[in-house]
């Protein structure tokens, strides 16, 4: 059994990065637009603070009151679109549930929607066009591909269905030759169809929920849960990890498997939006 290091194979990229940053003309920038007081955005936008000033991509924040209206985020984000100083444009979700996150997304330019998220991204994506995909799912592509992990012809079961993280995952997989079944919240005969997985990944926010019972003899199981123990700084992931290790042919933990990949492949997107708008 190998575990997955992802600060390994993340140091790798920041690496390819700095190398690409050589060949541009100009500083990429990255703006990041974050509504209202969510403690957790708070920490993962100063993550994302720190890896640019660590690789001098220009980082700007934009914090709105929870009481911004629709109109206000709207407009910002365009005159976000119209800046030439600005390579890359995030929203941090979530926003205030009286804000339309879909019609925020769909505002950012394409050409600068360096989380994947826009309509027109998610469309190519699906067509297998050249895109900005989303980071997490992108980033557990490149540990797998970086640990040569056979994905061609392989069953790929992804559990859970969200815009960010399961349902890109599984157009990656695909897009990579894997067959690829999606479940979620209302699939019946969960264990049965997880234990014929080759590939299982995981993102659905439940505490050790996959156990050993469910994996097949040498399975690879990626774990992109982020389950805080309550009173305790303990972070755990979806996957029993202690019991399911046993089982796997490689393994993600957590922390230190998908969290880290995440950051570095969204510093990876920023970079490749200013080398497109360089062309
Ligand atoms: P989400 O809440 O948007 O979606 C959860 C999905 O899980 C849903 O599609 C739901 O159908 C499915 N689900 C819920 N209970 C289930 C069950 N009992 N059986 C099968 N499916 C079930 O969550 P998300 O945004 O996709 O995030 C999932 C987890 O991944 C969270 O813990 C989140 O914190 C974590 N996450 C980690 C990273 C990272 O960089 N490591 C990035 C994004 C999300």
């Amino acid at each position: 059994m190998t575990i997955i290091d992802g600060k390994y194979v993340s140091d790798k990229c920041k690496e390819e990065i700095k190398i690409k940053m050589r060949g541009l003309s100009k500083t990429p920038g990255l703006a990041v637009i974050r509504v209202g007081e969510d403690e957790a955005s708070k920490i993962y936008v100063r993550l994302k603070h720190k890896m640019c000033e660590e690789l001098g991509i220009n980082f700007t924040e934009h914090h709105l009151p929870d009481t911004v209206s629709q109109e206000e985020l709207i407009k910002l984000i365009q005159e976000l679109n119209e800046d030439d100083t600005v390579d890359g444009i995030l929203l941090q979700s979530p926003i205030p549930y009286h804000l339309n996150i879909l019609e925020a997304f769909q505002t950012i330019s394409p050409q600068k929607d360096v989380d994947g998220f826009s309509p027109i991204n998610v469309g190519k994506l699906v067509q297998k066009q050249d895109s900005f995909a989303p980071c997490t799912p992108l980033g557990i592509m490149k540990m797998l591909q970086e640990y040569d992990v056979q994905i061609e012809g392989k069953h790929a079961v992804v559990i859970g269905r969200s815009n960010i993280v399961g349902r890109p995952m599984a157009e990656l997989l695909l897009n990579a030759n894997a067959t690829v079944t999606i479940c979620h919240s209302k699939t019946e005969n969960l264990k049965e169809i997880v234990k014929t997985a080759d590939i299982v990944v995981v993102a659905i926010g439940k505490p050790k929920f996959i156990t050993e019972d469910m994996i097949q003899e040498g399975a690879v199981v990626v774990d992109v849960g982020i389950n805080r123990i309550p009173d305790s700084k303990k972070i755990v992931g979806d996957v029993d990890f202690d019991n399911v290790k046993e089982k796997c042919s490689y393994i993600t933990p957590v922390p230190g498997g998908v969290g880290p990949m995440t950051i570095m492949t969204l510093m990876s997107n920023v970079v490749k939006a200013c080398e497109n708008r360089e062309r």
